[in-house]
């Protein structure tokens, strides 16, 4: 392991301008030691942001809730808050690694978690997202796990966080501080970039710049689910997941807030895919016709290819199940 400084941050304003300056956040730890450990990243020095107050839940005027960027996955799942009113996040974040590693993995560092592709972490294989120009091994390689959909030629992965599937489906929006002391608000879909020539970049923060919260909106009204399809039952990343929240009224869809993990670099969300539900009565060949309009750029790579018909029954079960709309 690459020898490197541990700078402990006592306040936001020393944490944002030691690690622009110098060094890399950590929070938990919990993704990158290990990617420490292998080489993967070799910072120079560590910021530790734990004796930050990043750690507090606050109701926001309009009926939303702020998550700390240290809240742990554990507390976030278990809050009664989030239980009642966001239950698919509590749901998502259960789903995710174990009770152990839960405790110590935290908001902001679930958000920015590496992928899970074994390429990546292998340094004896080619990577563009670890070393750029180097090339891909993934796409003629065991690519059983990675994405089908927003790939580029220079890379295929997935984001590996559940957590922030529930997030996206829900709207919620991270909070940012830089060290000049500005701050920014970012959805989810804007926080995260596709690979397309530039895989090693994966979110648009900038060096030095800290999540400092994730402010969930105001609940609404419909059924909440995640269902997360994996090879075990527990301890194991996402093949196929679906974050969702629908209604119906008289019959009719009102509400179709639906993200997909395990199918993309990022968070998944498609506009018209809700569109298309939206203002529908619920029907087997009405969530098709969803699945069509998900699934119509989606490229399998060979391993992976089982997940376009995977993606399908997915939606169509949850959607059925969400809607009573039983096939
Ligand atoms: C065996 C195993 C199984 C797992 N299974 C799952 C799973 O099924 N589903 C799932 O979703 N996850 C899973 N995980 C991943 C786990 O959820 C993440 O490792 C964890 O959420 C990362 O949080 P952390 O606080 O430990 O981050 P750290 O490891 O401390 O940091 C991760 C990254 O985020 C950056 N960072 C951290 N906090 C901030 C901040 N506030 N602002 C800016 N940058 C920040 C760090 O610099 C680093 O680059 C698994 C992990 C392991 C080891
Ligand atoms: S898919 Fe992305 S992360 Fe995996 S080997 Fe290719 S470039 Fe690297």
């Amino acid at each position: 392991m690459k020898p490197f400084d541990y700078i402990r941050a006592e306040d936001t304003e020393d944490a944002t301008r030691r690690a622009a300056e110098v060094g890399t956040f950590i929070a938990g730890g919990t993704n990158l030691l290990d990617l420490m450990k292998l080489e993967v990243m070799t910072p120079d020095a560590l910021v530790d942001i734990n004796r930050l107050e990043l750690n507090q839940f606050e109701e926001t005027e309009d009926g939303g809730l702020r998550i700390g960027a240290l809240v742990t996955n554990s507390d976030l799942a278990n809050d009664t808050r989030v239980r009642r009113d966001w239950p698919v996040l509590s749901r998502a974040l259960l789903a995710g690694a174990s009770g152990q590693l839960r405790n110590k993995a935290t908001t902001g560092g679930n958000l920015l978690q590496r992928t899970r592709c074994l390429y990546f972490y292998d340094r004896a294989m080619a990577c563009n997202k670890r070393e750029p120009g180097s090339g891909c091994a993934a796409r003629d390689g065991f690519n059983r796990i990675l994405a089908i959909l927003g790939t580029s030629e220079h890379c295929i992965a997935t984001h590996p966080s559940d957590m922030a599937v529930a997030m996206r489906a829900l709207g919620a929006r991270v909070e940012t501080l830089n060290e000049a002391g500005d701050t920014r608000e970012l959805s989810l879909d804007d926080l995260y970039l596709l690979p397309g020539d530039r895989p090693d970049r994966e979110t648009v923060l900038e060096p030095g710049e800290l999540i400092t919260s994730v402010v969930l909106p105001a609940p609404v009204d419909g059924r909440q689910t995640y269902r997360k399809v994996r090879d075990r039952a527990s301890y194991a990343f996402a093949l196929v997941s679906v974050a969702s929240v629908v209604a119906v009224e008289n019959g009719r869809i009102t509400r179709a807030d639906l993200a997909f993990g395990g199918l993309a670099p990022k968070p998944w969300r498609d506009a018209q895919v809700e569109a298309l539900l939206v203002g529908e009565a619920p029907s087997e060949a009405l969530f098709h016709k969803a699945a069509d309009q998900l699934l119509a750029g989606a490229q399998g790579f060979g391993d992976n290819d089982f997940k376009i018909p995977l993606a399908r029954r997915t939606l169509v079960s949850v959607l059925s199940e969400l809607t009573e709309a039983r096939p």
